[in-house]
C-alpha cells in the first residue's frame, strides 16, 4: 500500500530535523514576501515612468524629444530611436537592447 505522495508526514524525522525543515519553510516564505514587495516596488516605478512619459497627441508633443524621459533628441536619424512596439521616439539612455539585436523603450521592456 504506497503511502499518499502529496502528505508530508514529518513523523519520521527526529525534532531536530522537523526544526530545520519548519526554518526552510519559514525562510522561503519570507524571501517570497521580499519578492512581492520588489515586484510592488517595479510595479509603482513602471507607473510613475509611464505618468511622466506619457505623451498626447496634442500640446507640446514633439519626435525631437524622448517619449519616456524628455531627453531632447538628436536631429539624426530619429527614425532608429523609435520604439517598435509603442512608437515613442525614444533617447539612447531609455532604449534596451534584446539579446536579437532589437530594442524596446524602458516602459515596453518592462512590460513583456
Ligand atoms: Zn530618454
Ligand atoms: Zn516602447
Amino acid at each position: 500500500m504506497p503511502a499518499a505522495p502529496d502528505l508530508i508526514n514529518l513523523g519520521f524525522l527526529s525534532d531536530s530535523e522537523r526544526e530545520l525543515i519548519l526554518e526552510v519553510l519559514r525562510r522561503d516564505q519570507e524571501l517570497r514576501m521580499v519578492e512581492d514587495q520588489r515586484v510592488r516596488k517595479l510595479k509603482k516605478e513602471l507607473l510613475e515612468v509611464k505618468r511622466k512619459g506619457a505623451k498626447r497627441g496634442s500640446g507640446n508633443y514633439s519626435d525631437r524629444s524622448c517619449g519616456r524621459c524628455q531627453e531632447p533628441l538628436s536631429r539624426l536619424p530619429v527614425f532608429s530611436n523609435q520604439c517598435k512596439m509603442c512608437n515613442h521616439y525614444v533617447c539612447r539612455n531609455c532604449q534596451t537592447f534584446l539579446p536579437n539585436g532589437s530594442w524596446l523603450c524602458s516602459v515596453c521592456t518592462q512590460e513583456m
